[in-house]
């Protein structure tokens, strides 16, 4: 895509407000997880060192218009001065005087951390007059938001409405870059690689990249759909009925492009491993719902990696959380790992798995955005990047 990047304007001696993705998990008022902070550093770095006066803004969590102590970004503010090795100054709000004047402050490569922006009620409502509060804060706009690039919010829609130059970030730049190639000019063959819980979540992905994937392997719970509408039993398995006619004009169209399950490990619920069983069909008796590919999938499906050019991966084969359900996942994702490919993984649970199994750092690019991801490979606009100003 021809969006801007902060490598495209000058930032020198400006105010130059940059949406991050700081949403992180907060335990007893401590950062327990610090990633997105780190994922968004080489943003932060370059404008510091190109003299930019960088005033950074975030939400965290879901205060729903209201202050939350408990949802303050200050925390943020400390793991970020240690990680920049130097001070970033924090304003208990992100609009009006008090931050107005913190902003003016700032000297070149000096930064500033604003308060949560979903304490304002204006935030998720895109609300003008708050997104010209913020807009009053620059001269330069930078989002390096992925995880929020599907919602049209003021701090990633609506400021940038007004603030121009708006511009990507790096780690934005990296999402729409990777995105971008899985869906236009994709190394071949390329292959997706899906799972998790439900298939009513990642139909539209499956619908749109249809005519482009080679190879889709699918298992988790949104295989069982798929089998249900190719006859099989599938015994209490994850079943989305209203998705049956969809499922069965899929596997109409794809043809042998789709691989499913062709055996099971099965439980009698899954939280109860000491009733698991293989089986060695499609077919799950009743009683009994898959809970992750059996051994012969596993092959298939790993067999299936092996010369892609391309790989996306965006969900588990199975309830890994349960060790006695989680060979099939982490075969899978090894293989990814292993395969030489272009890999690219997205989703809450399948970045999860990926550390779990310790091959997230063998994949070329891991997505911030587990929805935001999946809106783009339905082909869809994503409002925040659509907003930034093209080359
Ligand atoms: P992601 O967050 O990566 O997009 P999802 O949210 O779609 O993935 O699904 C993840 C969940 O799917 C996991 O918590 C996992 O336990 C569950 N899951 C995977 N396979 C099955 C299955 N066969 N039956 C029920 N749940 C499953
Ligand atoms: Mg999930």
């Amino acid at each position: 895509m021809d969006v801007k990047t902060i490598d495209d304007v000058d930032v020198a001696g400006k105010r130059v407000l940059v949406r991050a993705d700081l949403n992180v998990p907060l335990k007893d008022g401590r950062v327990a997880d610090e990633t997105r902070i780190v994922a968004t550093l080489p943003t932060v770095r370059k404008l510091i060192g190109d003299g930019a006066r960088v005033i950074i803004c975030s939400h965290l969590g879901r205060p729903k218009g209201e202050v939350r102590p408990e949802l303050s970004l200050r925390p943020v503010a400390a793991v970020l001065s240690e990680k920049l090795g130097r001070d970033v100054a924090f304003v208990e709000t992100c609009v009006g005087a008090e931050a107005e004047e913190a902003a003016n402050r700032l000297a070149r490569g000096d930064v500033l951390l604003l308060e949560n922006t979903r304490f304002r009620p204006g935030e998720t409502e895109n609300d003008p007059s708050f997104a010209k509060g913020l807009a009053a804060l620059a001269d330069v706009f930078v989002d390096d938001a992925f995880g929020t690039a599907h919602r049209k919010h003021a701090s990633n829609y609506g400021v940038a409405e007004v603030v121009k130059p708006a511009v990507a970030g790096y780690l934005l730049a990296k999402e729409i870059q990777y995105f971008d190639q899985l869906l236009k000019n994709p190394p071949r063959p390329l292959v997706f690689v899906l799972g998790g819980a439900k298939l009513s979540t990642k139909l539209a992905v499956v619908t749109n990249m249809l005519a482009t994937v080679d190879h889709f392997l699918i298992g988790g719970g949104m295989a069982y759909t798929f089998l249900k509408a190719q006859g099989y039993n599938v015994g209490s398995s994850l079943v989305e009925d209203d998705f049956l006619a969809d499922a069965k004009n899929v596997l109409a169209e794809a043809g042998d492009k789709v691989e499913l399950p062709g055996d099971h490990v099965i439980a009698k619920a899954p939280d109860e491993p000491a009733s698991a069983r293989a089986v060695d069909c499609p077919s799950i008796p009743e009683g009994y719902m898959g809970v992750d590919i059996g051994s012969e999938t596993v092959q298939r499906f790993t067999a299936g990696t092996v010369g892609a050019g391309a790989i996306f991966w965006n969900g588990p084969m199975g309830v890994f959380e349960v060790a006695a359900f989680a060979d099939g996942t982490e075969a899978v994702a090894r293989a990814i790992a292993e395969s030489g490919a272009v890999t690219v993984a997205g989703g809450g649970e399948t970045v999860q798995a990926a550390r779990q199994f310790g091959v997230a750092e063998r994949l070329s690019h891991i997505s911030t955005g587990g929805g935001a991801s999946l809106k783009y490979l339905e082909g869809k606009p994503l409002a925040a990047i659509e907003i930034l100003d093209r080359k």
